[in-house]
């Protein structure tokens, strides 16, 4: 496989194209951003540690039956994908209170809700992500009827999958964002599965294992993705 033009750079990864037309090549960078990219700052080997829990997770999903970009791990922070139209929505699912809806509504960090929580917001940095509701993605024509309602089952989906599979390795996966796209009339989950896009908790300690270490300076940022990372693939 051979890397072609760059596509695309966003904050996390560079995506390139490759010899094959309907296979991309995604460069996880150790970049970090947060709060709408007013902090910034690099996590050692953060590109590393995403590329392989993206991998290890994608697969996991795979076996369960939810269609992922996800071809194989090139390298250590490569991963060759399927090439997707993505849809510009951010699907956001959660178990427990913590950021945006803690902040948004005033509720306590860490209550459990009482069915997951699915939300939905317009992938737009120069609009700040919009959080939309489901007649926004529909009337708006961001995605039709039936790809929302197949979204949302497989989002339910990857959050059954997501939680047993971390629960058996002492962590609880509190919320989530996937992003998910199409190809020849088909839809994959696409984008990353990581830190920087999961909150991540020990669930006996509540210790965090995300990307809120670098959000509120909490410390040993790289330590800790290695440590969740080593967890998940282990
Ligand atoms: N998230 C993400 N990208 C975004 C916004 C949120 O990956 O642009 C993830 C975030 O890491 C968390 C979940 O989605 O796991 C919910 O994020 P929230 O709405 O609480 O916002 P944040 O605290 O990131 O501002």
């Amino acid at each position: 496989m051979e890397k072609g033009e760059l596509l695309y750079e966003g904050k996390a990864k560079r995506i390139f194209e490759t010899d094959d037309e309907g296979v991309l090549w995604a460069e996880f960078k150790d970049s970090a951003t947060a709060f709408d990219g007013v902090k910034k700052g690099t996590i050692k080997k953060k590109g590393v540690y995403n590329a392989t829990m993206s991998a290890k997770l994608f697969a996991v999903l795979e076996r369960a039956g939810v269609a992922t970009h996800f071809e194989k791990q090139f390298d250590e922070r490569t991963l060759l994908v399927r090439r997707l139209e993505m849809f510009p929505v951010e699907i956001v699912m959660r178990n427990r209170v913590a950021g945006s809806l803690a902040k948004r509504y005033g509720l306590e960090r860490g209550t459990v809700l009482k069915k997951p929580l699915l939300e939905y917001y317009l992938k737009n940095d120069d609009l700040h992500d919009p959080m939309m509701n489901r007649n926004h993605v529909l009337v708006l024509g961001y995605m039709t009827e039936r790809t929302l309602s197949h979204v949302e089952a497989e989002a339910a989906k990857v959050n059954r999958v997501l939680t047993n599979y971390m629960k058996d390795r002492g962590l609880e996966l509190v919320d989530f964002k996937l992003e998910f796209g199409e190809r020849g009339r088909k839809i994959y989950l696409g984008d990353e599965i990581s830190p920087d896009t999961c909150r991540i908790w020990d669930a006996a300690t509540g210790e965090v294992f995300d990307k809120d270490r670098f959000r509120f300076d909490l410390g040993e940022v790289e330590s800790h993705y290695e440590e969740v990372v080593r967890r998940l693939t282990a």
